[in-house]
């Protein structure tokens, strides 16, 4: 190490570097207190509990509430998420979110603090050892002038402390305080960890092929749902990170049941098309890497079948709402003139529910417009560059 390289070195975090030592032995001791000590069904189940609810703390509360706001929710639900996110011991919220904003404005830079250009260990803890503390004056306003982010970063640490050691302690004695207290800690670390290390590695980008991260099904089955990551950084303020109906995304489940009982509203979603018409930029991108023919292929194919899905939507709408008859033959302006003058009749005649339906069929229609679009635009380009046989 020359002497410039080891001067300009950030200085060792060490509160920090201890505490994630000392857990980490902590856990890895535990096999031998459960050997001598044995483990009850009422700890393993504590620990269960404690994992989900202070990983979904993290992923809700910390990430896509705090971080993102892709969602509003009531104070008293704000104020639960940030008492358990405590137990995850990551920081508090304000400073969690502070880094995760860098993050996103500076993937894979010198400013991402946890830049996987710096290796997989330094994205997934190594940038812990040396991580400097935030300024709070420095921080976007949207965090610093919430009351209740405010709140918690004051009272961090006896509520890290009480949250995650002296609740299990009183649960479940010592052996509740082993398991759920600190095990349960490293695998939470570990779980938001990976996100920034394994759902940074890898090459499976649909929606921003120009940054490292990427989407993998595997890690959001342990992450809550995060592991959709090369879609959120696609689309960050939008409250799904597994957008797909089938996408194991347990945190965009919990935002969406708790939206139906009231107490969340406000969720921001991307709109089928924008996103669809992301997928096929990238697919444009990737053929222009000549590398996936094929891969332009399937996305004709999956525009095609989302066009006769949509045109079929159009027809059964069309069936319910007499007077609209849309044949599949008709021009696209003439259906948008059609449903226009339906929304218009229906507007004067006041009908709410009819004009409800009305307003999905122009929704509909607008989107067959872009999905139109859309693949007019890929087979102009295929027929552009040649790649399609004559
Ligand atoms: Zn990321
Ligand atoms: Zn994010």
């Amino acid at each position: 190490m020359t002497q410039s390289a080891s001067a300009t070195r950030p200085p060792v975090n060490w509160p920090t570097s201890i505490f994630i030592v000392a857990t980490t032995i902590g856990a890895l001791l535990w096999p031998l207190y459960a050997y001598f000590y044995g483990v009850t069904a009422g700890e393993i189940v504590l620990a269960l509990v404690y994992y989900s609810i202070s990983g979904m703390s993290i992923t809700v509360g910390y990430h896509r509430l705090v971080a993102h706001r892709s969602f509003q929710c009531r104070p008293w639900l704000k104020t639960v998420l940030l008492v358990t996110g405590s137990a995850a011991w990551q920081g508090s919220a304000l400073e969690w979110a502070d880094d995760h904003v860098r993050h996103h404005a500076n993937i894979d830079t010198e400013l991402d603090p946890y830049n996987i250009k710096k290796g997989f260990f330094h994205a997934h803890v190594g940038w812990l050892f040396t991580k400097r503390d935030i300024v709070v004056e420095e921080s976007p306003g949207f965090l610093t002038s919430d009351p209740l982010i405010m709140w918690q970063h004051r009272h961090y640490l006896p509520l890290a402390i009480v949250t995650s050691f002296v609740v299990p302690l009183a649960i479940a004695g010592i052996g509740g305080l082993f398991l759920a207290g600190v095990v349960r800690l490293v695998a939470v670390h570990h779980s938001t960890w990976l996100i920034n290390s394994w759902a940074h590695t890898g090459s499976n980008r649909p929606y921003n092929p120009s940054v490292s991260a990427v989407d993998n099904w595997f890690l959001a089955f342990f992450t809550f749902g995060e592991g959709y990551h090369n879609y959120h950084h696609a689309f960050p303020g939008d409250y799904r990170n597994g957008v797909a109906k089938y996408a194991w995304d347990p945190s965009k489940w919990t935002i969406w049941l708790l939206s139906r009982t009231g107490v969340v509203w406000g969720l921001r979603r991307i709109s089928p098309t924008v996103q669809w018409s992301r997928r096929v930029d990238t697919l444009v991108t990737a053929e222009a890497r000549t590398v996936s023919f094929k891969a332009v292929m399937a996305a004709r194919a999956g525009l095609e079948a989302r066009i006769r899905r949509t045109e079929t939507r159009i027809h059964r709408m069309s069936a319910r709402i007499k007077d609209l008859q849309l044949p599949s033959s008709v021009e696209l302006a003439e259906l948008r003139r059609r449903v226009s003058d339906a929304v218009a009749d229906w507007k004067a005649k006041r009908g709410d529910k009819d004009l409800l339906r009305i307003k999905r069929a122009q929704e509909l229609v607008e989107h067959l417009a872009a999905y139109r679009e859309l693949l007019a635009r890929v087979i102009d380009h295929q027929n552009r560059v040649g790649m399609i046989p004559a």
